[in-house]
């Protein structure tokens, strides 16, 4: 069973989120998931939700972040677009969750082979996509090592990589330019903030720990 019911979240600390969704990781990676009686959660939880963490990540089908941190119907707070954008919604979603909802920690997720960042680097802005691209850009700016333009599109993987970690930190640094509400909140140590990258063929989320706002 979860150690943390979703009636005593109030005793996890961020760090505790953290650890929880990393053993939950583990087990994914594993192969090792849960079994959840899902009769009982939804009955646990049908008047109220505590998720402990909030997850901004990509819309992307193989990315479901329940699936991949292996947890359960009210755990997570799950905001997901393309690219893990931090669009103005995005952020009042993850103001909601961590200040209203309880939330103890807010992980920004991109992964590998990410078409939002491939169509970021190739410059697609066909109808409403190039709304998410647009919020992209900076990251792909952001890489100044690949200067060549012929290495700067999605033919390159090493491109493709960088602007998904860039990608990861712009969008942390929006969420907290931003909101001054999750700004008071990691200040009052209510809430964490970190950056991960999801590995599409391991299953390993790998979390940002020297960067941990916490
Ligand atoms: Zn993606």
């Amino acid at each position: 069973m979860n150690k943390y019911s979703s009636y005593d979240r109030d005793l996890m600390s961020p760090k505790d989120a953290l650890q929880v969704l990393v053993e939950g990781n583990t087990r994914f990676v594993n192969n090792d998931k849960r079994q959840y009686d899902v009769l009982i959660t939804r009955n646990e939880t049908k008047d109220k939700q505590q998720p402990f963490a909030s997850i901004l990540g990509c819309s992307d089908s193989r990315a479901s972040v329940e699936f991949i941190f292996d947890q359960n119907l009210g755990d997570l707070f799950s905001v997901r677009l393309a690219g893990n954008i931090a669009s103005k919604e995005a952020v009042g979603s993850l103001e909601f969750s961590t200040k209203h909802l309880g939330s103890k920690i807010i992980v920004v997720m991109g992964h590998t082979n990410c078409g939002a960042i491939k169509a970021a680097c190739d410059q697609y802005y066909e109808g409403n996509i190039g709304e998410i691209i647009r919020l992209i850009e900076p990251a792909v700016a952001a890489e100044k090592n690949i200067l060549s333009k012929k290495d700067r599109g999605s033919h390159n993987e090493i491109f493709v990589e960088k602007v998904c970690f860039h990608n990861i930190q712009y969008q942390i640094d929006q969420i907290l330019k931003q909101s001054s509400i999750i700004r008071d909140q990691l200040k009052e140590k209510k809430v964490a903030l970190i950056g991960a990258v999801y590995n599409l063929s391991t299953g390993i989320v790998e979390f940002d720990l020297d960067n941990v706002q916490m």
